[in-house]
């Protein structure tokens, strides 16, 4: 569990981002790769987008013994589930983003935000999920050209017929109709 500063201390070894690097004997140049596939921790995201819980992460990791502690490359492959921006469709994709992490066997090392490893383990969580978090959208689009939603009913132009669109009362003329107060009346429908 990640402590208040950041650090990270006494990992579950059968936690699903906890890794274990007891191969490389820290002895700096010794070197492990590998591919994982892990279930994504909850709330990863933003409102409009994030990556489901437990959605399958494709991990491609390089580990590599270095003197103050062990370096981690990777990239990950996830899926991103949300909404559109302007038409509030659901919206999915697949995205993948790179990381690079150096954990540090100890404290004294260490800066305040950086992260160190407990024993042999190290969790590859929090970075996954601070390099997910940059790449997300921050208006999400079911296609680029998304035309929203029409200002006045709402309907979603891209489903409704090319010349959408409301005839417009003139104010003047709608009150010599007598219409203006029917028409505030209507708002709820
Ligand atoms: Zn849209
Ligand atoms: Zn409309």
């Amino acid at each position: 569990m990640p402590d208040e500063s950041g650090m990270t201390l006494h990992l579950d070894p059968r936690a699903p981002w906890v890794v274990s690097t007891h191969e490389l004997g820290r002895q700096p140049g010794m070197m492990r790769q590998m591919h994982l596939t892990r279930p994504a921790p909850a709330e990863i995201g933003v409102d409009m987008i994030g990556v489901p819980k437990d959605a399958d992460v494709e991990l491609d990791l390089r580990l590599e013994a270095v003197m103050e502690g062990v370096l981690v490359t990777g990239t990950a492959r996830f899926p991103l589930r949300g909404e559109c921006a302007r038409c509030l469709e659901p919206v999915t994709s697949v995205s993948e983003v790179s990381f690079q992490e150096l954990y540090f066997y100890s404290a004294e090392d260490a800066a305040e935000d950086d992260l160190l490893l407990d024993g042999d383990l190290l969790d590859l969580e929090p970075v996954f999920r601070d390099a997910v978090v940059l790449t997300l959208p921050l208006s999400p689009l079911c296609s680029e050209d998304c035309a929203g939603l029409c200002a006045e009913c709402g309907v979603r132009l891209a489903d409704a017929e090319p010349d959408h669109g409301h005839e417009v009362i003139d104010a003047r003329w709608a009150k010599l109709q007598g219409l203006v107060s029917e028409h505030n009346n209507d708002q709820e429908s």
